[in-house]
């Protein structure tokens, strides 16, 4: 038996879907490694099945932005290259080196730190450079600094200058200074880095907005997260996709029970919803426990035999209500993110219902929520 639940709410991630989203930015960045990015358990898309199907459809790099993260995927068998792009604690270089994981840095004396823990070793640590070009989260701005621990790691035999790298903060907008501002500066940092003899493999900046807008410039791997699992970066770039994205997560339950109102009846905490006339209400087993946020309701829709109905009330921690076009069969299937019949309900769609961004909503689809891989 396939299911290891018994719950009748699941979160289907078409595997397919995310291995051709890959393979479609192979052919549209030939030249480019592709770092499959699965934090937050694969944007709750399943980590480890993510990676797996990334590794296979032609990425050849993970990141991910904890170190438990990484760990948790080597425990897996996962063998490939992982980049942890967060700060670790400098007590942990010894963990992440028996793991083979590459690691971020951006303050000299945690390089000192590493150095100290590693020297009775005969360890080697992958690291990159992260660098504040904008986007003022992590990373060094500064070029002595840059220089000063570029030498620190290659003077260590502990320590392997593996990569420089740095992050946009507005790549997903058409017109924006900051983004050419960022590109400017890293390529100047990269360039100064090679003038004092450094030459690190792994130059990156790019993230999914990017990759679809090819930046130019001397890197060679990007780091590919929302549009891998098929979701546009932002409303805009999604208006000027170069080639289709294949959205790879849809949310699924069944009725649960089904019943007539009468006029004056109400519906759910509050009693916010008033039945105007006899009308038919389902009840569904998800609610904002599972991820469903409570704010998505009045206005999100659910479909029911390809067509859309709304859910009324308040959602509850368990469950919530929908109103039924007509009277239905328990155990009949509902989509609440997906596809049926000629009916679609996007991300995007459930994203701006939550005044959000499509990044956030299969994140919040809680653990209780069981994955199921098509
Ligand atoms: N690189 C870094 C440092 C990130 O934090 C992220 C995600 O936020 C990514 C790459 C992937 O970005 P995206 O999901 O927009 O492709």
């Amino acid at each position: 038996d396939k299911h290891h639940f018994f719950r009748d709410t699941w979160a289907e991630i078409n595997l397919d879907d995310i291995s051709k989203n890959v393979q479609s930015f192979k052919k549209h960045l030939p030249d480019d490694k592709i770092m499959a990015v699965v934090k937050a358990n694969g944007y709750g898309h399943d980590a480890y099945q993510t990676a797996v199907t990334a590794l296979e459809s032609g990425a050849e790099y993970l990141a991910v932005a904890i170190l438990d993260e990484a760990i948790a995927l080597r425990k897996r068998g996962i063998s490939a290259p992982i980049l942890v792009m967060n700060r670790i604690r400098p007590e942990y270089v010894n963990l992440a080196a028996e793991n083979e994981l590459s690691i971020t840095v951006f303050h000299k004396e945690w390089i000192h730190e590493a150095i100290s823990y590693m020297k009775e070793t005969n360890l080697t640590l992958n690291l990159h450079i992260k660098l504040d070009t904008g986007m003022g989260r992590v990373g060094i701005k500064d070029e002595e600094e840059l220089l000063d621990m570029a030498s620190l790691i290659d003077k260590s035999s502990n320590l392997h200058f593996e990569g420089i790298f740095t992050h946009f903060a507005t790549a997903d907008e058409w017109d924006s200074a900051l983004f050419d501002e960022q590109t400017k500066r890293f390529k100047n940092q990269v360039e100064t880095l090679k003038k004092r003899g450094f030459a690190p493999p792994l130059i990156h900046c790019a993230n999914s907005a990017a990759s679809l807008r090819k930046v130019k410039g001397p890197f060679n791997l990007v780091r590919l997260g929302i549009s891998m699992y098929g979701l546009a970066p932002s409303m805009e770039i999604k208006k000027a996709l170069p080639f289709p994205l294949a959205e790879a997560f849809s949310l699924h339950t069944r009725l649960i029970h089904v019943k007539k109102l009468m006029p004056g009846d109400t519906v759910s905490y509050g009693a916010t919803y008033t039945a105007k006339e006899e009308e038919w209400v389902g009840t569904l087993p998800i609610g904002y426990a599972d991820g469903w946020q409570r704010r998505l309701s009045p206005g999100a829709s659910v479909l029911i035999d390809g067509e859309r109905m709304p859910i009324i009330g308040r959602i509850c921690m368990d469950q919530c209500m929908v109103r039924l076009s007509n009277r239905k069969e328990v155990g009949e299937l509902v989509t609440l993110i997906g596809r049926q019949e000629d009916e679609r309900i996007e991300m995007d769609e459930v994203a701006a219902l939550a005044n959000t961004i499509n990044y956030e909503i299969p994140c919040l689809i809680s653990s209780r929520v069981p994955r199921v891989f098509v």
